[in-house]
């Protein structure tokens, strides 16, 4: 075969590959650009486990009509124009692939209607080349992406789906992480038209323990210990079970780093290591934890989906989340105490 440009679809659904491996995929990348577009409302309502639909609404800046087909296409973005940009990057996004990708390997309508215009607008891309038509629209000022049919052009893909149930529970557990990333956003979701989890905006400290509650249950809170250090430009915050109190599944392990949702191996070494032998056999520590650091410190081009980052001082990083959670692990009996007397 001679060597060719690939048809604009097909480069997408290869770049879809990377970045959507299930419903639960497509409610993160859509979420989390409701949440860089300045959203404080996401509903989010699923059908069939995402599998027949997923649609992601928000109360955000919204896009203008003449910007529709571009935010359709790939390498497409409003987050960052220069490498300066990305080496400092606080938004959510910054590849320019998630429409696209999704739009590849579903039916994808675009409704959107920024506060400045008028009316609102609705694009979708078809073909291989993905061309796109606008239509006229109507839609309050905000954003809407519903995706129907995920995988129904690559059958491959599709195959791969789970049960309604099993994808639900991926989305579910999304969301839940979300909610942690962000308190002050209100965030609905709902499944088969079924109202299944309602997380109001949280700004006064007792709103964002009820949420804690809500998402971790009332046990881990009761006994979390609450953590909130800082040192040489780096926070780290949140809350951890006692070692005493761990769980029999490591089903409650969230981390963030600068508000973004992370499975990373460098804080998950650190805070095993710091609960180390206080840890009775086959326990699982729960924890919420959000480290805070200068954006310019942390690569988070490293995988396209921004499950890991990579810290320039890796070492640094990693010692002061090991040092301030054995700390806290220290003081835990006389916290236990306290509370246990109130
Ligand atoms: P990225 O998030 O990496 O920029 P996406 O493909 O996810 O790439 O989105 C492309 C562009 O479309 C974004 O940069 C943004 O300008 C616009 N966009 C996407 N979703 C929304 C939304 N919910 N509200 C406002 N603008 C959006
Ligand atoms: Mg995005």
């Amino acid at each position: 075969m001679p060597i060719q440009i690939l048809p604009a679809r097909l480069a997408n659904q290869i770049a879809a590959g990377e970045v959507v491996e299930r419903p639960a995929s497509v409610v993160k990348e859509l979420v989390e650009n409701s949440l860089d577009a300045g959203a404080d409302r996401i509903e989010v309502d699923i059908e069939r486990g995402g599998a027949k639909l997923l649609r992601i609404r928000d109360n955000g800046t919204g896009i203008a009509k003449d910007e529709l087909t571009l935010a359709l296409s790939r390498h497409a973005t409003s987050k960052v124009s220069t490498l300066e940009d990305l080496e400092q990057i606080l938004s959510l996004g910054f590849r320019g692939e998630a429409l696209a990708s999704i739009g590849s390997v579903s039916r994808l309508v675009l409704t959107s209607r920024p506060a400045e215009q008028a009316e609102a607008w609705q694009a979708m891309a078809e073909g291989r080349d993905m061309a796109v038509k606008v239509q006229p629209a109507s839609h309050p000022q905000g954003t809407t992406v519903e995706v129907s049919d995920l995988f129904f052009n690559t059958p491959a893909r599709r195959k791969f789906l789970r049960t309604e149930k099993t994808e639900f529970a991926h989305i579910d557990e999304v969301v839940r992480r979300i909610a942690l990333s962000r308190f002050e956003v209100s965030l609905s979701l709902k499944h088969n038209g079924k109202p299944v989890r309602q997380y109001r905006a949280a700004k006064l400290p007792s709103q964002q323990d009820k949420r804690l509650a809500a998402v971790c249950g009332p046990a881990f809170i009761g006994s979390a210990l609450r953590l909130d250090s800082e040192h040489h430009g780096l926070r780290l915050w949140g809350w951890l079970s006692p070692a005493d109190a761990a769980r029999s599944q490591a089903d409650l392990q969230y981390t963030y780093v600068n508000g973004r949702m992370m499975r990373d191996k460098l804080l998950n070494h650190a805070i095993r290591q710091a609960y180390g032998e206080r840890l009775a056999p086959d326990t699982s520590p729960a924890f919420v934890l959000y480290l805070e650091l200068d954006p310019g410190q942390v690569d988070v081009n490293v995988h396209p989906a921004k499950h890991e980052v990579r810290f320039h001082q890796a070492r640094l990083v990693h010692d002061f989340i090991y040092q301030v959670l054995v700390q806290a692990l220290e003081d835990a009996p006389a916290m236990a105490a306290v509370s246990g007397s109130a």
